[in-house]
């Protein structure tokens, strides 16, 4: 199989110049192990992206934290995934729980952005999740698995393409999925994907974890079978991200 870990930082909306140049001198000093063991990828606002990518260390890259359905144009206030391709930017967070719950993103919306950005090019973090209500009601897997089938239905190559699992419940909360929550909805979404896509790309996408991940839990997370990674928020913006990387091993 040998799916590499993945570590992903979403800064979300934060950070001032000043802010994200201490971030970038942290990771920049950070030991970690080699990328032949994880891949690191962060994601500043967009504003500062240019400035994060020259001067980051060359072994993490970085991700845009959105981009457009299609083409470029008359789109006020978007970015489209051909300015990310010529900035040489080369992954970006799709879907994520705060624009699909703040600004309406759908899953078919969201299943359109994916195959627009994988088709010019751009490598996905693409994440999915369910409310607490929804976990509550017991429909944890019909929420994820609708959410991956809106994906699903419009690629066809899961190459370049990260499963980001985060439950919106444990999204800067605080309270964490235990291990064997995350475990569960990771083997089940590995299944939904062997019987819905193929048992290649079951085998071979990473499926990473997010909400609430931090220095102190990363480990236990981490050495569950079917947790390829994590896409970390608040964590991401201080110096225990470097200890969330070294969970890899
Ligand atoms: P959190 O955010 O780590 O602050 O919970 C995770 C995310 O939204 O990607």
């Amino acid at each position: 199989m040998g799916r590499k870990f993945f570590v992903g930082g979403n800064w979300k909306c934060n950070g001032t110049t000043e802010e994200v140049k201490k971030i970038v001198e942290t990771l920049n000093a950070g030991q970690v192990p080699s990328p032949d063991v994880v891949e690191v990828v962060v994601s500043p606002p967009f504003v500062f992206l240019p400035v994060v990518k020259s001067s980051l260390r060359p072994d993490f890259h970085v991700a845009a934290q959105n981009c457009w359905v299609k083409k470029g144009g008359a789109y006020t206030g978007e970015i489209s995934a051909e300015m990310l391709v010529n900035l040489d930017i080369p992954w970006v967070i799709l879907g994520h729980s705060e624009r699909r719950a703040l600004l309406g993103e759908s899953n078919e919306f969201v299943g359109e952005k994916v195959a627009y950005a994988l088709s010019k090019g751009l490598k996905v973090i693409a994440c999915i999740g369910e409310t607490l209500e929804q976990r509550e009601a017991g429909s944890t897997m019909d929420v994820v698995a609708a959410q991956t089938k809106a994906i699903a239905a419009r690629i066809s190559d899961w190459t370049n393409v990260v499963l980001a699992y985060e439950p919106v419940w444990a999204i800067g909360t605080g309270k964490v999925a235990t291990p064997a929550q995350a475990q569960e909805v990771h083997a089940e979404l590995r299944k939904w994907l062997h019987a819905n896509v193929s048992p290649e790309v079951a085998a071979s996408t990473r499926i990473i974890y997010g909400g609430s991940v931090n220095g102190a839990n990363c480990k236990e997370l981490a050495a569950n079978p079917d947790v390829d990674g994590f896409l970390v928020g608040g964590a991401s913006l201080k110096p225990e991200f470097i200890d969330i990387i070294k969970s890899a091993e």
